[in-house]
């Protein structure tokens, strides 16, 4: 028996059942008030994910839908753009920022690799007449599973005036993410990563610094001009008809989340990186990115290449519905990500690690049975020895 699928990805993840049940509530009236106390705590749900006091809007969207939103509200045409890409996704935003007139200057960091503050640092120090007027960059970046160090790149900026634009869509909620204190003037981030809801919302989050450079932006918006998503937020409301179900699981999900504390949330996704990474070495593979740059929302394995990704993430599915990510672009049939976000447990992540190790068993590769799994199941023992004290 196949069974459910173990969905693996690094979004859209697993959904709890009771966030399901919450979503199948019967609509209400948009414009009315059990909407606005919704729309509220939510809102300020939000809010303390990114850990600011200043502005979040809810946007029906994907997550490149917001980074859109992003450049459109806080990039003027023929700005000047200093653009951190450490693979697809900083490559994304580079190129959004480019399709609404940004002049992007590009830094690309090897995949695999976090960016270098000091490159940034250096960039920054050349700019005297401060014609960079924006610096974007992802916070997590899934394509090749690296974590940038978003304080040291907003600490690089130093006290020059561009706006420190960051992706957090995979990030938020799985990483330390201190909007306020580190300086990061406009965040982006989306509902199907660590929220454990499905795809659809987008969230967007700006200080006040960053709405008064607003003002004076006259690139093209209307969906997402944030002037008047503030002026519909005050009266408890959104400009358009916002994703009632999603708001449901929305709410649903925050309230998990602060009975869970923020906090605790983050330490068990780092517990979740160590496992799987310490798991996946004992079998004899290697990690694309080491050390620091290591992601705690998804793992990037390098697969053996006389077998290759694609094989492996095939036979999974086939034989354990368990779905992987491949790689992307010139990763592609190099490596495999296990996403391990959102609504994950240790179980599922033991589960993992026994099928992989048949597979490549299969596949012929020398492992060790067990081997992996082991390894795992240690690191668990002694994480709840920790626990219960
Ligand atoms: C998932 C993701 C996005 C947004 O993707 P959508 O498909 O538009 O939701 C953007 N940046 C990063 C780093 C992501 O992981």
């Amino acid at each position: 028996m196949i069974g459910e699928q173990y969905l693996l990805l690094p979004g859209p993840t697993p959904l709890p059942e009771q966030i399901i049940r919450a979503m199948s509530r019967s609509m209400i009236n948009h414009r009315g008030p059990a909407f606005h106390e919704l729309l509220f705590e939510v809102t300020a749900g939000i809010r303390s994910i990114y850990k600011t006091q200043g502005n979040v809007l809810i946007y029906p969207s994907s997550g490149t839908g917001v980074m859109e939103a992003a450049v459109a509200n806080f990039i003027n045409p023929g700005d000047r753009v200093l653009a951190i890409s450490t693979g697809v996704f900083g490559d994304r935003f580079a190129s959004i920022a480019a399709a609404f007139g940004g002049q992007v200057e590009k830094i690309s960091v090897p995949w695999g690799q976090a960016a270098d503050p000091q490159v940034v640092r250096e960039r920054i120090r050349q700019d005297t007449d401060k014609n960079i007027k924006a610096v974007l960059v992802s916070h997590n970046e899934t394509s090749t599973g690296v974590v940038n160090n978003i304080a040291s790149i907003a600490e690089a900026l130093g006290d020059h005036p561009a706006l420190l634009i960051v992706d957090t869509v995979s990030g938020l909620a799985a990483h330390p993410f201190n909007m306020d204190e580190w300086r990061v003037d406009v965040a982006a981030s989306g509902s199907q990563k660590a929220f454990m809801i499905p795809p659809g919302l987008g969230f967007l989050a700006f200080n006040d610094r960053a709405l008064k450079i607003h003002k004076q932006i006259n690139n093209s918006r209307f969906y997402w001009d944030v002037s008047t998503g503030l002026d519909y937020l005050q009266k408890g409301q959104t400009p358009t008809t916002p994703a009632i179900s999603l708001f449901y699981g929305l709410q649903e999900a925050l309230r998990m989340m602060a009975e869970e504390g923020l906090d605790n949330i983050i330490k068990r996704h780092a517990f979740y990186r160590d496992l799987i990474r310490s798991g996946v070495e004992a079998l004899g593979l290697e990690l694309l990115a080491q050390g620091e740059a290591a992601s705690c929302s998804v793992t990037s394995v390098i697969a053996p290449p006389q077998i290759g990704a694609n094989k492996i993430c095939t036979a999974m599915l086939q034989q354990f519905n368990i779905v992987l990510a491949g790689g992307q672009q010139s990763l592609q049939d190099v490596i495999f990500r296990i996403g391990h976000l959102g609504y994950v447990r240790e179980l599922d992540l033991l589960a993992i690690l026994a099928a992989l190790e048949i597979i490549l068993y299969k596949l012929g590769c020398p492992v060790e049975l067990g081997a992996g799994v082991e390894v795992a199941q240690q690191r668990i023992l002694q994480n709840h020895d920790q626990i219960t004290g």
